[in-house]
């Protein structure tokens, strides 16, 4: 079956070891959640997973749909349908959403058929009205510069609008929760959640629950000093909220 496999994954950056061994498997047609405290290493995870240069893998294999994307340039690994959507989205002035998210799908269909012509104006408008208006987002954000002033709120839908416009295989949400209210939080949640089929893996990365209420994970996994200490159902999600992080830790004594 399709999936994510990370294996064995130890990573430095800046010669700090923040991965200390990453075993993780997220099949297509599941959600998977991964919860733990600040600075314990789950941006580290998705940028590692992404392929930024930043982040030296010291072992270890990532796996995606059984192909090694160790060596892989992002871009490599984005038409081959892993997505991320980031923490804090970058603003590029200068470049509207519109035309970012024009280049992106003709990068993809170019890196299917290098013949392909691109998607055509008309047929892009249709898609990409199509999907603002699921997300209620404003029309007149695809003509402003990408996320140049944005709001955290508006960043964040900005993120669910790439994924939904790119349809990939699997998606990697890192704290696409952060900076919502709680409406916002539960439209980009129903976004996200309509997005879902058995083609598309999903591994969210947040520390708090009140995504996975709307998103449901299929399993929730504990990162704690660059580890996974435990994998559970949704109940585990509800753990930590009530009893925080402290306990995995003795658990892992035990
Ligand atoms: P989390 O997303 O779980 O809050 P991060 O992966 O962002 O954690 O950070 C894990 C650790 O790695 C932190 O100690 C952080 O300071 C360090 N770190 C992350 N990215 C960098 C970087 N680009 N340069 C230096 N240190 C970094
Ligand atoms: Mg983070």
């Amino acid at each position: 079956m399709a999936s994510l496999e990370i294996k064995n994954l130890h990573v430095k950056v800046e010669d700090q070891q923040i991965l200390n061994g990453i075993n993780l498997v997220v099949p297509q047609g599941q959600v998977h959640a991964i919860m733990g405290p600040n600075g314990t290493g789950k941006s580290t995870l998705a940028y590692t997973l992404m392929g930024h240069p930043r982040y030296q893998i010291e072992s270890g294999e990532i796996m995606l749909n059984g192909q090694s994307l160790i060596g892989m340039a992002p871009e490599e690994r984005s038409c081959l349908g892993l997505f991320l959507a980031f923490q804090y989205p970058v603003a590029i002035p200068g470049v509207t959403v519109a035309n970012f998210l024009r280049t992106a799908i003709n990068a993809h269909r170019k890196a299917k058929n290098p013949e392909d012509k691109g998607i055509s104006i008309p047929e892009f408008r249709r898609l990409l009205t199509e999907k603002m208006d699921f997300l209620e987002m404003d029309h007149a954000m695809a003509g402003r510069y990408l996320n140049d002033g944005f709001s955290g709120g508006e960043k964040k839908r900005v993120e669910i609008l790439q994924m939904a416009m790119l349809e990939p295989g699997m998606a990697i949400l890192d704290e696409t929760d952060s900076g919502l209210d709680i409406d916002a939080l539960r439209i980009v949640a129903e976004g996200i959640n309509s997005l879902k089929n058995e083609h598309l893996g999903i591994l969210v990365i947040t520390h708090y629950q009140r995504m996975l209420n709307y998103l449901k994970p299929d399993v929730v996994h504990v990162m704690v000093d660059g580890k996974i200490l435990q994998s559970g159902g949704p109940e585990l999600a509800l753990k930590l909220e009530e009893e925080g992080y402290e306990w995995t830790k003795s658990v892992e004594a035990a």
